[in-house]
């Protein structure tokens, strides 16, 4: 459904100088993520930290012409584009989508709660799909951006809409409900998560409420007095479950055999009984607030009992795997519906832009929509994406596609089945390619994806992405909001992975990122990194790829600055980008005190290079008992920074502080700070997150008895009966031999195993005596949310920094965003 600029207008109550008649297709706010700039309206939000109106001029570059803004003037400075102005642009989207819900009189389930809406939302799309055309909020979609962008999507053909709503302040939900206008109000389970905005739980729980002011009935679970009470002072119609007999629906039974459990229902005196796959606390509450809404929606029991048994997880987790032949696998192999491809193809789009984008998707599952319309809309987001070449597998799409005349450009294959592609896969056919591997539940997707996996062994460094740009972001918070941030990723950016991990840190926008060799680099160039790179330590043998790359190498010597300033000079270039490194007291790398004035003199006298950063490096930020030394090193830095501008005509930017100053010494800010081992989860501030989980599995487990040893040298010798498992990890791995001999354990089903006797090169025993069923092919956790690498690194005798670094190339790196 679309909309003109002059109908926006004066829905939000905008004023503007003039207007022209374009159509809007799509609303953004955010400038990363623009599809057809043509048909979008930009709404330049403003927040603590980003200010949407900073993107207006590289937004109208692409061809963007539709904003909403706050700043007055724009008009004369960008010509053919319109400016629509308000107070609020924040507020004008919420009206904008406000306006867009009240034009349709669908079916609205709003969905509050403080666990669970996700789920519920998600499950209920599973039982539904097949009944209805519905729309429901993308992901996690539920602030104060995230529902209105999420209402909008509703479309004329939509029959039922599934938005959730969640809040952290008082006030919020008012405005939600005014987006979302449910019709029929769920709430899930309410617990104590999100309590900091608020005075009390009851406080909480009565905001919640106002989301269902327009709703025709309540579905919630009556268990607890507080919400039961909140619920009944409202004057809607409720539907309430429970395990007491006041309840609408009454929970008689639930049983759970190790991997289903079996839920007996009563309501209205008909029996309703279903089983789930699934057997936790959580998931059989989230399916009876399902079940309920099925029944509020007037569902057979026997639909239900159908239904449910084919419930999925909600994985909302996109993996990235190393792939064969150069190529990188995103394995989505549980869904297939357009919402949750718009979210992959922008994973996909965050790849590397020398790998050709390759996609292999299944049929469809989506009621209501003809297929040659679904698959038109399928292609026309690959195409949006960039993506080359389409791999459809299944009947409905092989029929779809291969009546199309057009491909919109796209190498396309077809295949009638997941066997005839397995059948006809040869390896060959993949190189340097970033594969997205997406289709429903009943293609088994999950048999194909080994084939395009690099095979390695089990041991693997699982990488959350979220809580990597988490921690930028927490430290950020720490930063004025004109600091520059450059992210340290040498050594492998900590042991964690190179081009991946810069690639979403350049996603995300930091500033600068600092690498230490010269290949490392070329190795982020090489996979399509664009942002400026510091190389700390140049070496005459590199400056040929540092020109080539377009690195920015370190001058930290007159030795290095002479050879190099030589080699541009050779080359014919002029003003090429180069950091300036200060001896202040780390006594590693710099420039010392009687060499300063030289180097301004040298610098300013010649036009070969061009001074990016002045910098200098702490040696003990992270020690308050050396803050006397650190300060020492700030003064002496400044006086550096003041011979340097005396000669230097030209601003530079000037940086001192690594993580730990960061967190503890906001003085030493300056104009950037180089973030190193905080973005990784290792620091002194508040809020971070684990970002890496190491993980292997159980190769063998067997019962020893007293008197008897374990592994070289006899070194472990067993007290008791003991069960003994080897794992999968060694010291060739990275797993230090110093963890051997019960000074380190692990973690088996979430209990500690300890080490018995040496770490050997690929192996280790640990003591999984009185751990209930421990078989070959467990999971073990080596470090991770549970058990902290600074725990490893404490009784490894050494810091987290060598841990991570040391974790060796033959450990496969997963990432995943969830
Ligand atoms: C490694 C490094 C950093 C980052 O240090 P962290 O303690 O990990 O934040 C900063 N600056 C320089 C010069 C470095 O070598």
């Amino acid at each position: 459904m679309t909309y003109s600029l002059p109908d926006i207008c004066s829905i939000i109550g905008a004023t503007a100088s003039s207007v022209s008649a374009a159509i809007i297709t799509e609303i953004s706010w955010d400038s990363r993520r623009i599809i057809t700039p043509a048909g979008t309206l930009f709404f330049a939000l403003h927040g603590a930290r980003r200010d949407g109106r900073q993107f207006i001029a590289q937004l109208y570059q692409q061809g963007v012409r539709s904003f909403v803004t706050s700043e007055p003037g724009l008009d004369t400075l960008y010509s053919g584009a319109v400016f629509l102005r308000v107070t609020d642009p924040l507020q004008a989207l919420q009206q904008l989508a406000a306006y867009h819900r009240s034009r349709f009189s669908l079916p609205v389930i709003g969905i509050t709660g403080s666990n669970g809406k996700t789920i519920v939302k998600e499950w209920l799309y599973q039982l539904l799909h097949s009944r209805y055309n519905i729309v429901r909020s993308p992901r996690s979609y539920n602030s104060q951006i995230g529902v209105p962008v999420s209402v909008w999507q509703i479309e004329p053909q939509h029959n039922l809409a599934i938005f959730e709503a969640g809040i952290s302040q008082p006030g919020e939900m008012e405005k939600l409900q005014a987006i979302i206008q449910p019709t029929i109000g769920v709430l899930t389970n309410i617990g104590e998560a999100h309590s900091a905005g608020f005075i009390n739980r009851q406080q909480k729980l009565d905001e919640k409420l106002l989301l269902f002011k327009e709703a025709g009935i309540i579905i919630y679970c009556n268990d607890n007095d507080a919400v039961d009470q909140a619920v009944r002072k409202l004057p809607n119609a409720r539907l309430s479950w429970g395990h007491n007999p006041e309840a609408d629906i009454l929970v008689v039974q639930s049983t759970a055999s190790t991997t289903q459990t079996h839920i007996q229902l009563l309501y209205k005196e008909q029996p309703v009984e279903f089983s789930i796959y699934f057997t936790d606390e959580a998931a059989i509450e989230n399916a009876i607030t399902c079940a309920a809404v099925l029944l509020a929606l007037g569902c057979e029991p026997v639909f239900i009992q159908e239904h449910m048994l084919l419930l999925q997880p909600v994985n909302m987790r996109l993996e990235l795997k190393k792939g064969i032949n150069n190529c990188v696998l995103i394995n989505d192999s549980y869904s297939a519906d357009i919402n949750s491809l718009q979210n992959a193809l922008q994973f996909l789009s965050q790849q590397s832009s020398s790998l050709t984008k390759t996609a292999i998707l299944s049929d469809f599952i989506q009621a209501a929509t003809d297929d040659s319309t679904l698959y038109g809309q399928i292609l026309q987001a690959l195409q949006e994406n960039g993506v080359q070449k389409l791999i459809g597998i299944g009947p409905a799409i092989s029929q779809a596609l291969q009546q199309r005349s057009a491909n919109q450009g796209m190498e396309l294959q077809l295949y009638s089945s997941t066997e005839s592609f397995i059948h006809q896969f040869r390896p060959s056919q993949f190189k340097d390619e970033a594969i997205l591997v997406k289709g429903a539940r009943i293609f088994g997707f999950e048999q194909l994806v080994p084939l395009l996996e690099q095979k390695a062994h089990q041991t693997v460094l699982e990488i959350n992405l979220n809580a990597l740009i988490s921690n930028v972001k927490q430290y950020q918070q720490q930063l004025r909001p004109d600091t520059k941030i450059m992210a340290m990723v040498k050594a492998f950016a900590y042991g964690s992975g190179g081009a991946e991990i810069a690639g979403i840190l350049q996603f995300h926008k930091v500033d600068y990122l600092g690498v230490a060799y010269a290949d490392e680099g070329v190795e982020l160039r090489k996979a399509g990194i664009t942002l400026p790179i510091m190389v700390m330590n140049p070496e005459p043998a590199a400056f040929e790829n540092i020109i080539t790359y377009n690195l920015e190498p370190d001058m930290f010597s007159p030795e290095i600055f002479r050879a190099f300033s030589a080699f541009v000079a050779q080359e014919g270039l002029q003003h090429y980008p180069v950091h300036i490194e200060i001896e202040t007291g780390m006594n590693r790398l710099g420039f010392l005190p009687e060499q300063w004035k030289e180097l301004a003199m040298q610098l300013s006298q010649s036009s070969l290079l061009k001074v990016q950063s002045v910098f200098s490096h702490l040696a003990a930020s992270e020690d308050a008992q050396e803050d006397a030394y650190t300060f020492a090193q700030f003064e002496k830095y400044n006086q550096a920074v003041g011979v340097l501008q005396q000669y230097l005509h030209y601003p530079f930017i000037k940086h001192i502080a690594n993580t730990s100053a960061i967190g503890r010494l906001p003085q030493l800010q300056l104009d950037m700070v180089r973030l190193g081992i905080g973005m990784y989860g290792v620091g002194n501030i508040p809020g971070l997150q684990q970002v890496a989980t190491l993980k292997t599995t159980v190769a063998q487990v067997k019962t020893l008895e007293a008197g008897e040893t374990v592994s070289y040298n006899r070194r472990g010798v067993l007290q008791r009966t003991s069960k003994i498992a080897t794992v999968r990890i060694g010291y060739a791995d990275g797993y230090n031999r110093k963890l051997g001999y019960g000074n380190a354990y692990v973690l088996v089903h979430g209990q500690q195993a300890p080490v018995v006797g040496t770490v050997c090169m690929d192996m280790t025993m640990v003591d999984v005596t009185g751990i209930a069923d421990v078989n070959t092919g467990d999971e073990v956790v080596i470090f991770g949310k549970d058990l902290p690498i600074q725990q490893l690194a404490t009784w490894a005798g050494t810091i987290p920094y060598e841990i991570m670094t040391g974790i060796s190339q033959r450990v496969k790196r997963v990432y995943f965003e969830e």
